[in-house]
């Protein structure tokens, strides 16, 4: 069958497929490293997600109180509930100020103090001292902090010469008989040609995949098709159970205000007008981790004291600050919130409802970003030839619950990172092993069923159905029952792919087709989602169960790792935490009660 696509090859070193921030900074640190490097990316790079980025970076610089990366490490495993790899966070965290010092030398225009400094505002979860008190980590650049990086990066990437293929949509991963990866193929969205990438080292930074719920802050792009490429390669995905719902999601629209409103004074009332995080929070309010504020929010709105006709959303508070602040440090939320909520900040409260926000869960790696499975007794096997980097992966830096800021970090310390391991194992110019002849196969196969489907069922509505089963039963909060309704619900939903109808066959600008393929992609990742909430039976950040309420570090600290095949089936094993350091300037952060 797949004779019937003429295929256009390309060889390279490295290959990068995505090109946000974590594409990018990987792609110029490899190309950097002497690699001759492509970035493959279904949205013209400055398109990518990370664009929306708003509130900042985390970097424990120190410039507007005392700070220490050991705090940020302390604060990043507090916050991911003990489910995080520790020897990971060290790394992020010790590298994080280096990183944001590199950006600011590429050219990122943060906002600044007044004695010249990169400005740091406060975000949840941040503490100086060990928890003592509040710390201001978060860098920014006003409230555009992922646009200015983004850029910044493109611009490095092409005065580095990454050589990018944009609007090319990546199918699948080309694995060789012994299980290594050996590059993509792609179709070129723009004509529908098909494009065989060989490469010694294929790195992933496809993103999230936000749009399996119905309200979602990220963009209509955000599917996790490297999530999905993985699953299809065999591959296992971890974590999946864990999704952020971020607390501040503008009611009916999705679009997100920035924790960074509540980080410049910011607050939330319920319909008694009561400042209700005081109860749920006492010493940090609103400027709890996300999980925490969220569940608070749902409790609120459950209990009768949400607001607005149907009671169904909380009102967050900006009226009182400084406009002068307002303008200054958020003059994209003000206008967010003009254009999706009608609202003028300066005057009216915000109506916001928790929204999924991030993934947690992904590609399962180590702190080198090589891609890990499970073989026999040994949980960490690197992938040869396959890293994954970003919201992709699950490194795990965020564990349970991200907090806020410390995606962006994510992206640019393990970008390098992975440009500085891609360098190790990549020999210039080395040629390239033989692939088995009908490795393109299934990825073309499963295109030209795609594109030919001509059944009943609608993409738009197969998706709705998707996102509304994920909405109803896997969301803030879980309960078994309802998780067990879910987990037939899905598969019954999934078994519509079958039927699909797809109207536009003519290759030319293939947008039906490249929706049919991302929502395959989106379905794997739903089924996965769903059976590792039911399988995890206690509640850990952003995972609550209504019916087992308690952590249980007895018999849950452990990562889920779910394999899912393409009839939807899967497969649900475990691996453990990594609570080792890398070095013996800091020690294992002893799991405890979090209370904020
Ligand atoms: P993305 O930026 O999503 O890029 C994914 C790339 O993969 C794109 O280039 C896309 O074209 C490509 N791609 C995907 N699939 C394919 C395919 N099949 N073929 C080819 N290419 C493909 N985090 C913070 O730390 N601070 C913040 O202030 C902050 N604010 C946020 C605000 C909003 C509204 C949202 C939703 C998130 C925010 N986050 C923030 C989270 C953070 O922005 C994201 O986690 C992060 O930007 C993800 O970056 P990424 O590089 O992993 O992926």
């Amino acid at each position: 069958m797949s004779t019937a696509y003429p295929i256009t090859e390309h060889s390279y070193d490295a290959l990068v497929v995505g090109a946000g921030g974590a594409g990018l900074r990987a792609a110029v640190g490899m190309v950097e490293a002497g690699l001759k490097v492509a970035c493959v990316t279904k949205v013209y790079p400055t398109r990518s997600h990370t664009v929306a980025a708003q509130g900042g970076i985390n970097a424990a610089l120190g410039n507007m109180n005392e700070d220490d990366w050991r705090f940020h490490m302390y604060d990043t495993v507090k916050g991911s509930d003990w489910l995080g790899d520790q020897d990971a966070i060290e790394y992020m965290t010790r590298n994080a100020p280096a990183s944001v010092i590199e950006l600011e030398h590429y050219g990122v225009p943060f906002s600044r103090t007044k004695e010249g400094k990169i400005y740091q505002r406060a975000f949840g979860g941040q503490s100086v001292g060990f928890g003592k008190s509040q710390a201001y980590r978060t860098c920014a650049a006003a409230d555009r902090t992922g646009h200015v990086i983004l850029h910044t990066l493109y611009q490095q990437a092409l005065k580095n010469k990454v050589q990018f293929f944009s609007e090319f949509f990546a199918l699948d991963l080309l694995m060789d008989d012994e299980g290594a990866c050996r590059g993509i193929i792609a179709m070129d969205i723009a004509d529908g040609s098909i494009h065989r990438f060989r490469s010694q080292l294929t790195c992933l930074a496809t993103g999230g995949y936000g749009r399996v719920y119905f309200s979602a802050t990220s963009a209509h792009t955000c599917t996790g098709d490297g999530n999905a490429m993985v699953l299809r390669a065999g591959l296992p995905l971890q974590d999946m159970e864990f999704v952020q719902f971020h607390p501040s999601g503008i009611y009916g629209a999705g679009c997100l205000i920035t924790e960074g409103a509540r980080g410049e004074g910011g607050y939330l009332t319920n319909s008694e007008g009561e400042r209700f995080m005081e109860r749920y929070a006492p010493s940090a309010k609103d400027l709890a981790s996300r999980d925490v504020v969220s569940r608070a929010m749902t409790i609120e709105i459950n209990e009768g004291r949400g607001v607005g006709e149907h009671k169904d959303h909380i009102h967050l508070h900006l009226e009182h600050l400084d406009p002068k602040i307002l303008h200054e440090r958020l003059p994209g939320i003000s206008e967010t919130a003009k254009v999706f909520a009608g609202v003028d900040v300066t005057k009216q409260p915000i109506p916001v409802v928790p929204t999924c926000h991030y993934n947690m869960g992904g590609i399962p790696t180590n702190w080198r970003t090589e891609v890990v499975t499970r073989k026999g007794d040994d949980p960490d096997v690197p992938v040869p030839g396959l890293m994954a980097v970003g919201e992709a992966a699950c490194t795990s830096v965020h564990g349970a619950n991200r907090l806020g800021g410390n995606s962006l970090i994510d992206l640019v310390v393990f970008g390098r990172a992975a440009a500085h391991r891609a360098a190790e194992l990549v020999t210039p110019g080395a040629s390239h092993r033989p692939l088995p002849k009908d490795n393109a196969d299934p990825a073309l196969d499963r295109l030209d069923r795609v594109r030919n489907a001509a059944g009943s069922a609608r993409v738009g509505d197969v998706r709705l159905a998707m996102q509304r089963t994920m909405q109803r039963h896997a969301a803030v909060f879980r309960e078994g029952p309802i998780l067990d309704e879910g987990c037939v619900k899905i598969v019954e939903v999934a078994t519509q792919l079958a039927d699909l109808r797809v109207d536009d066959r003519s290759k030319v600008w293939n947008s039906d087709v490249v929706e049919a393929l991302e929502l395959q992609n989106l379905m794997m990742q739903a089924v996965a989602t769903m059976e590792s909430a039911r399988f995890r039976t206690e509640s850990r950040g952003a995972h609550a169960r209504e019916d087992y309420p308690e952590r249980d570090d007895e018999n849950w600290m452990k990562h889920t790792i779910i394999w899912v095949d393409e009839r939807h089936r899967s497969t649900i094993s475990d691996r453990p935490v990594h609570l080792n350091t890398l070095s013996n300037e800091v020690e294992t952060v002893k799991p405890a009660k979090r209370v904020y």
